[in-house]
């Protein structure tokens, strides 16, 4: 049995519940390769395969951030979702307990 790429799954944004799909190649409308995409009309998040999985993580992180600016309406550019996401994953890298604290905090479990 192949092993499910662990970004497979769905995730809730808001109101929407994004279908999170890994794929072997996500291709913009004007043929581009592209490393992910937010479908919202779909409530669909791709994530290409064909790049690292630090990438695949990072792409991930962006496509949230690209759904949450959807859903709450921020009118970020791409210029503000890059920057977002750079700092959420320099966030998460400097600070690795971060998300066992916030587990922690929400259920209170050790994690
Ligand atoms: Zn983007």
């Amino acid at each position: 049995m192949a092993k499910k790429n662990k970004y497979c799954g769905k995730i809730k944004v808001g109101m929407e519940i994004y279908k999170i799909q890994v794929q072997g190649g996500v291709v913009a409308d004007d043929g581009k390769g592209l490393l992910g995409q937010a479908d919202h009309s779909k409530s669909l998040i791709r994530i290409s395969t064909g790049y690292n999985k630090y990438d695949q993580y990072k792409t991930l992180w962006h496509e949230i951030i690209h759904a949450i600016n959807s859903e709450r309406n921020l009118e970020l550019d791409e210029t503000k979702v890059n920057q977002l996401t750079n700092g959420l994953v320099l966030l998460l890298h400097d600070n690795p307990n971060l998300i066992s604290m916030i587990l922690e905090e929400r259920f209170g479990k050790n994690y």
